[in-house]
């Protein structure tokens, strides 16, 4: 079980309270999608969760056991950002390795773990290439091979498509959606469109200023949004 769960989280830098109590519980294999306007504090919610930000009051817990005390490496947790440095010296197979390199695993295994992700991500063919010569959207698939590769118990990923166009942006929607289904893992997805956020979550919470607005199904958010500010940024009249 790899559910995720916030309790009074806080977090303010300097006078700024950028988290203001999130309370908040993501079911294991649930995939949920967070949005907000710009600084309202998406990342910072994904980085206290991967550990990369500690919460000035509050506690996490990811599959019931309490995380705060656990450095990054050992919450089970990859994070996919929207600007993924892969390295470009690296062919995509030595860059998928590298993720599992430092965790000393027998050759074959590392090899059979890389072939798995490249299968689960088309990128098979891909594999003797360097970052450089390749798209977009296969350099994001990439990014997050790295991350599967490790078998994490929960990705949480920061607006991955908002450096693509828009036609990639639709296909790739398409390709997480099928990335959840064959893993079945717990997914916090953060993004700006609200399209996204409709199409790929089970829930969808809604965060303003630190604080959440409202939790919901997409079909609950659209059909009774709780408030003006929810109503304006799912797009439906109130
Ligand atoms: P979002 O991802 O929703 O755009 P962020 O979580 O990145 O918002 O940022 C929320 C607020 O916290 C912003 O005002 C941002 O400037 C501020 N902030 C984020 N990280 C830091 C930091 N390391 N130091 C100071 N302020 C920060
Ligand atoms: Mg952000």
């Amino acid at each position: 079980m790899a559910d995720v769960r916030l309790t009074g989280v806080r977090k303010a830098f300097g006078d700024t309270t950028v988290l203001d109590g999130v309370d908040l519980t993501v079911a294991d294999g649930e995939f949920v999608v967070v949005v907000g306007p710009s600084g309202c504090g998406k990342s910072t919610l994904l980085r206290v969760i991967a550990g990369l930000e500690a919460p000035g009051a509050g506690s996490v817990a990811i599959g019931g056991a309490v995380v705060d005390h656990l450095p990054p490496a050992e919450r089970g947790i990859a994070m996919v950002f929207q600007s993924y440095a892969l390295y470009p010296h690296m062919s995509v197979r030595a860059n998928l390795e590298f993720a599992l390199r430092m965790q000393r695993l027998p050759r074959a295994e590392i090899r059979a773990a890389v072939d798995a992700a490249a299968a689960t991500l088309d990128l098979t063919d891909l594999l003797d290439r360097r970052p450089a010569v390749l798209s977009g959207g296969q350099r994001q698939r990439v990014a997050i091979g790295r991350a599967i590769v490790r078998k994490p118990r929960v990705f949480l990923f920061d607006e991955p498509l908002s450096n693509l166009d828009a036609a990639l942006r639709v296909r790739m929607r398409y390709e997480f959606a099928a990335l959840h289904r064959a893993l079945g893992a717990t997914m916090l997805y953060v993004t700006h469109d609200q399209v996204e956020a409709m199409t790929l979550a089970d829930r969808i919470v809604v965060l303003n200023q630190g604080r959440i607005e409202q939790v919901g199904t997409p079909q609950q958010l659209y059909d009774r949004p709780a408030t003006r500010f929810v109503a304006g940024f799912i797009g439906t009249p109130r």
